[in-house]
């Protein structure tokens, strides 16, 4: 048999060869962003409850109406941004999938979509898939990875169909500030190009910093598609629930894909949701949460000889090596699994010609026994 590829990239990620290395070689894995700790046990109970109950089939194809109503409630609460819940909001299979069917719902053959790397892997491949080329802006660590939206602007072509921005961002921990999206909204005004805002850890944010999601400019909030998800909120990745908020105009072309890419997401999780949903507390509790967890992270590498600056959000710190060794970063993230014992991710794998600026991503949403064996073998480099 012959197959022809419709894509370029490996299938294979970063995440899943790291977390692989470090369970074959015994290493404590903060490579993967996955917290090592269980959930709430309430929202366990609450899951069981739904199973035992029988809510074990179908959930409409946009989710159930219950959840629909608690995020839009939620963002209204959050950000005074409302959203109806009938046709703006949908429940998906976790954020890769409402990155995937916002990309496909907008991309044709030749359209440009504008990324801001280091960059989530998930985003380029589908765009190649659909026929679209990426454009990239490079941000760089000597620039603390700031945006300059001047940059931004001379890639719009005519082709532009998109523009994709992370806040709280993976890998860097930036957060977007309301100037980047009056810059953002400047650029875009008077074009077609539509925004799709991957806001997954809009609860991980710290010192203080306001999580600017896109829908907050309200000329933004109109060509935005919001990618949200619960796995990372609620510490249960695995689950794979997420959402996508967006105008009816944009949701309806969104929905045409997801009907044909998973049409409905599991049922007795949503139920769990929409109740967990309804105390504030559960993710009111998080920034402060993880603030405290990335500071134990900081605290336990502070006489290594990596330096840093402290994320502002998500569950990553990314850190400097240029005063331990000259290797690369991808050789060194092996090495330190293989013979130090502790697994990490090499950042070039976040930038499309794998620039290596010396820098290493931990994974800071593990037990505080984890953090400090790994500081312990870190600050012996
Ligand atoms: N975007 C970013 C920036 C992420 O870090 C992740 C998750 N790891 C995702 C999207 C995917 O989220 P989900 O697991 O809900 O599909
Ligand atoms: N988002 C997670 C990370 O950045 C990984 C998810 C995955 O394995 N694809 O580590």
């Amino acid at each position: 048999m012959n197959i022809i590829s419709k894509q370029p990239n490996t299938g294979t990620t970063i995440f899943t060869v790291m977390s692989k290395l470090a369970a074959d070689y015994g290493a404590l894995n903060l490579s993967q962003g996955f917290p090592s700790f269980n959930c709430s046990p309430k929202l366990t109970e609450l899951v069981n409850f739904y199973l035992q109950k029988g809510m074990n089939q179908y959930a409409p194809m946009a989710g159930i109406q219950p959840l629909r109503e608690i995020i839009a409630q939620k963002n209204q609460e959050l950000y005074g941004v409302s959203y109806n819940p009938d046709t703006e909001v949908t429940v998906v299979s976790g954020a890769t999938e409402a990155l995937y069917a916002a990309l496909t719902a907008i991309v044709h053959q030749g359209d440009e979509v504008i990324l801001l790397e280091p960059n989530y892997d998930s985003y380029a491949p589908v765009i190649t898939l659909n026929g679209g080329t990426p454009v990239y802006v490079t941000l760089t660590p000597e620039n603390s990875y700031q945006i300059d939206w001047q940059i931004v602007k001379s890639k719009i072509t005519e082709r532009t169909k998109a523009i994709m921005l992370n806040t709280p961002h993976n890998p860097t921990g930036t957060v977007l500030s309301k100037e980047d999206l009056n810059q953002l909204a400047e650029i875009v005004r008077d074009t077609n190009i539509f925004l799709i805002s991957d806001e997954v850890y809009e609860h991980i944010i710290f010192d203080g910093n306001e999580h600017w999601s896109l829908c907050r400019h309200p000329a933004l909030r109109e060509r935005t598609f919001i990618c949200g998800s619960f796995g990372k909120t609620f510490h249960v990745t695995g689950w794979k629930v997420g959402y996508c908020l967006a105008p009816k105009l944009l949701t309806d072309e969104f929905r045409k894909v997801h009907q044909w890419l998973t049409f409905s997401v599991v049922t007795p999780i949503q139920y769990a949701f929409a109740d967990f949903l309804k105390e504030p507390d559960n993710y009111l509790s998080i920034p402060d949460f993880y603030e405290t967890k990335r500071n134990k992270f900081l605290d336990c590498i502070k006489s290594s000889r990596f330096t840093y600056t402290p994320a502002q959000g998500s569950f990553f710190q990314c850190v400097n090596y240029q005063k331990i060794t000259e290797e690369n970063d991808y050789d060194l993230a092996v090495r330190l699994t293989k013979e130090i014992g502790v697994a990490t991710i090499p950042v070039s794998v976040f930038y499309h010609q794998k620039n290596d600026y010396k820098t290493l991503r931990f994974c800071f949403a593990k037990d505080d026994e984890t953090l400090e064996k790994a500081g312990e073998k870190l600050c012996r480099l």
